[in-house]
């Protein structure tokens, strides 16, 4: 396997075109925007939408095997061509996470810990099944919700008055209780198709506004709390028959429970922080699964990480007139930081994910420091 198609060309699919490159790979894109940052960066990619017939024909003609850099990727399109190429994860694994509704009864389903939540059909009662779970609880659509994206919090019968959503919703809704989350933790497993796995170590991740802010490594969790994630991560990898990768997010709640959040089967932004963190990053591995090279276990590569995603608001801080415009001179004064990634993106938007950058320290809080100071001197007003 030499040649592979990716669904999807934002970060994720750069960064892992990257580490396929270093194996020998070639890679060809699939992405409607010929103006997405892979497209930009890699020619010969094919521009036209994801669930194009002709275009994935084509896409399957040029590669050996096909991943994809989102759960959003519509699945029923990929069907027919499952038995021309292998789709790594398969597309039973993109179905099953890429709804949360779907997600939910499989992690119900084979035992895995969530918190108390019901699934609502479109057309359903969601009142009763807010009013059934408690306040605060929070409504989420089944499909297409990232970075906090249709997901509505109701704290009491006035907000449920005023906000509970109305109208047709494909798919449905899964309403959960909002918990008291202590901590959010995040585990990656990748596994090849003769069996081999590896387990990256345990990341804790920090949000603000429901977006990524910092990745931390070493989570600063209990050994018993990073075991059992490791333990779930790498159950819902078998339980699902992963080849790829699989993210699993967790919340460990103020009372000490572990529950899955929600599943991921690509590289996840709090993955990013193995780019400088461990012998090996999360795009590494799944290019190794993708090329049939052998897994390898990550070890870290110092005391402490931390990653910080660098959003649309540091360009508008600096006053970098365009995208490519950012000033990089602040970066001199903390020679912590390991690695900077600028995504490529056109336009600046603030809360997009622009891209990020990883600092080493004494101890993850110590990095989250170095991180933080870094993205504050990237975020000064630039005299130009
Ligand atoms: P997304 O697809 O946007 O990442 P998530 O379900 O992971 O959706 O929710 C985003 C964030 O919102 C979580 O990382 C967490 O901080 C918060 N959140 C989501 N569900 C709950 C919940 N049941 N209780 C408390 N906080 C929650
Ligand atoms: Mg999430």
């Amino acid at each position: 396997m030499r040649r592979v198609g990716i669904l999807g060309g934002g970060q994720l699919c750069l960064m892992l075109a990257e580490s396929l490159h270093r194996l020998g790979a070639d890679v060809v894109v699939l992405d409607p925007d010929a103006g997405a940052p892979a497209h930009r960066r890699l020619p010969g990619g094919i521009v036209a939408p994801l669930d194009d017939a002709a275009a994935l024909e084509a896409l399957c003609a040029r590669v050996d095997v096909v991943t994809y850099e989102f759960e959003n990727v519509p699945s029923a399109p990929l069907r027919p061509f499952e038995g021309q190429r292998p789709f790594w994860p398969s597309v039973d694994v993109l179905m099953n996470t890429q709804d949360r509704a779907r997600e939910k009864c499989f992690l119900d389903g084979a035992g895995f810990p969530c918190v108390p939540h019901r699934v609502v059909p479109d057309g359903g009662d969601l009142a009763a099944a807010v009013r059934a779970l408690g306040f605060p609880s929070i409504i989420k659509t089944a499909r297409g919700g990232y970075d906090g994206k249709g997901q509505t919090k109701i704290s009491d019968e006035a907000t449920l008055a005023a906000r509970l959503p109305r109208g047709p919703q494909p798919g449905g809704w899964v309403v959960e209780r909002a918990v008291d989350i202590a901590t959010e933790v995040s585990c990656i497993v990748a596994r090849d198709a003769r069996g081999g796995e590896a387990v990256f170590p345990i990341f804790e991740n920090l949000h603000r506004d429901h977006v990524l802010d910092f990745t931390l490594l070493p989570a600063r969790v209990s050994p018993a709390v990073a075991e059992r994630a490791r333990e779930i991560g790498l159950g819902v990898a078998r339980a699902l028959g992963v080849v790829g990768l699989i993210t699993v997010e967790f919340f460990v709640t103020t009372d000490g429970g572990i529950y899955v959040n929600e599943l991921a089967p690509r590289p996840h932004n709090s993955g990013h922080v193995t780019r400088a963190a461990t012998s090996l990053s999360q795009f590494d591995a799944l290019a190794r699964v993708l090329v049939g090279a052998p897994l390898v276990t990550p070890t870290l590569a110092g005391p402490g990480f931390a990653m910080a995603n660098l959003l649309g608001e540091v360009w508008l801080a600096q006053g970098a007139p365009s995208a490519d415009d950012l000033a990089l001179d602040g970066l001199g004064a903390i020679p912590e930081v390991r690695e900077l990634y600028l995504y490529g993106k056109r336009g600046v938007k603030a809360k997009r994910k622009m891209g990020h950058l990883v600092a080493a320290g004494r101890d993850a809080d110590d990095a989250m420091a170095n991180a933080d100071r870094a993205r504050a001197a990237l975020s000064a007003r630039v005299v130009r």
